[in-house]
């Protein structure tokens, strides 16, 4: 197939970025569907215009915009205003205060993607770009290598913009995963590998193809799709950066493209300067960045997946070594839990925050604890803990560990007995109230 814009579409004024640049070498290649720098295999990374963008871009037209990651379209490479809007980003930014004060902090909050739209994980906001510049380039058939979310957002976006859809995922994952792709009518390949096994396999039907693959050959553009959620929190904390953030890493492209929001959105003078400590959160049993940046080394040695935390089982990270250097370089810290450890996380932003998160997600409340605990986390910092994903799809990790419900008759003294019951075990807190 030919990968020309098409050129009945009009190139919006709201439009700045410019090209694509290796992130290693600085070589300048056009916005087409490729992500490796031809001279030295570096990745390929979208370029923008940020004189224009720092005299037409306000705190006002961005406020003006819809609430969705749309808002911030000026930074995202789309040329066109033929957007694939499903209402994708401009989630909640909860302060946490029950959390923070079980883990000894004091101002900590939470950006809640388990509520991003439209499959409940942040990988809407990449796919959302990723597909509308898919379009642009004139793919008809999207494609996808997964760890389970970016199935389930792929497939429904291609779905709402009725584009043809062929997932990839390793064949061990969680019921929802699977049941939250083939929902939305893609062929789905489930692979007899892990994710890197999968990855790989992706790359060659990439080449032989021509299909817009998201995270392989829409890289570069997929990827923009995170920085809005560093853009949101800072929009949402009043124009301002936090202290520090935990987020998961699984390829490192979230963390390092959360870093790259904050950074575009000081150099245009959205938000004022200030020193942003990044740390990344990873479960033991996949834990390349975490190994290597405790072992002080600058490079990634790939391991093989064995975790409950499957959505961020990444054994060969892309973006690695770009999240090692920033956790070192703001002063963070990269740190990882056991599985045990990945539960109680889940279990402990559940019942003290109402929030119900995936693995990933009790990854990042594990580790967060953790590092508050070694007194990694100052008390008096505004940290942000990202949660990226909805615990109703993996259902399978705390199955066993959150009880039962108690079984009664339609009779009052059948409940007066479980009550009782219910309180000799300590679940309920029991005030008596007269009616
Ligand atoms: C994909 C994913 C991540 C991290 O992705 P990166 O590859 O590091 O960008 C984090 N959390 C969830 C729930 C995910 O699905
Ligand atoms: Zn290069």
């Amino acid at each position: 197939m030919t990968l020309a814009t098409h050129p009945t579409q009009t190139r919006s004024t709201a439009a700045a970025f410019s090209g694509l640049k290796c992130k290693e070498c600085g070589a300048e290649y056009e916005a087409k569907a490729i992500h490796v720098c031809e001279l030295c295999f570096g990745p390929l990374e979208v370029t923008y215009d940020y004189a224009h963008l720092s005299k037409v871009v306000t705190r006002q037209t961005i406020e003006a915009g819809p609430k969705s990651i749309w808002r911030y379209r000026s930074f995202l490479p789309v040329a066109t205003d033929n957007l694939i809007d499903v209402g994708t980003g401009f989630t909640p930014l909860l302060k946490a205060n029950r959390l923070a004060r079980r883990l000894g902090i004091k101002n900590l909050y939470i950006k809640n993607d388990a509520v991003n739209m439209p499959t409940l994980s942040f990988k809407d906001r990449v796919v959302s770009v990723a597909l509308t510049r898919a379009r642009e380039l004139g793919f008809t058939t999207v494609s996808c290598a997964s760890t389970g979310n970016l199935a389930n957002s792929t497939a429904a976006i291609a779905a709402h913009a009725g584009l043809d859809c062929c997932v990839f995922i390793p064949s061990d994952l969680e019921a929802g995963k699977v049941l939250g792709t083939l929902i939305y009518g893609p062929t789905v390949m489930a692979v007899h590998g892990n994710y890197d096994q999968v990855n790989r396999l992706c790359s060659e039907v990439a080449n032989t193809h021509g299909w817009g693959f998201v995270n392989i050959n829409l890289r570069p553009y997929y990827s923009e799709g995170s920085k809005t959620l560093g853009y949101e929190v800072i929009e949402q904390l009043g124009w301002q950066l936090p202290d520090h953030i935990v987020a998961p890493l699984a390829s490192g492209s979230l963390f390092t493209k959360i870093y790259k929001g904050f950074q575009e959105f000081t150099k245009v003078g959205l938000v004022e300067e200030k020193a942003v400590r990044f740390s990344g959160a990873q479960a033991d049993g996949c834990s390349p960045i975490a190994q290597a940046y405790r072992e002080d080394r600058d490079f990634i040695t790939p391991v093989k997946p064995n975790t409950i935390a499957k959505s961020i089982a990444i054994g060969n990270p892309a973006d690695g070594v770009y999240a090692l250097d920033i956790a070192r370089k703001t002063n963070g810290n990269i740190e990882s839990v056991s599985d045990p450890e990945v539960v109680e996380g889940i279990k402990l932003l559940a019942e003290t925050e109402g929030i119900f998160t995936e693995t990933a997600g009790g990854t990042t409340i594990a580790v967060l604890k953790k590092l508050a605990e070694a007194g990694k986390i100052n008390p008096d910092e505004t940290t942000v803990a990202y949660i990226t994903g909805n615990g109703l799809k993996t259902q399978e990790a705390v199955q066993g560990y959150i009880g039962e419900p108690l079984t009664i008759e339609p009779k009052l003294e059948s409940f007066e007995r479980a009550l009782e019951r219910a309180q000799t075990l300590g679940r309920l807190e029991w005030q008596q109230v007269t009616v």
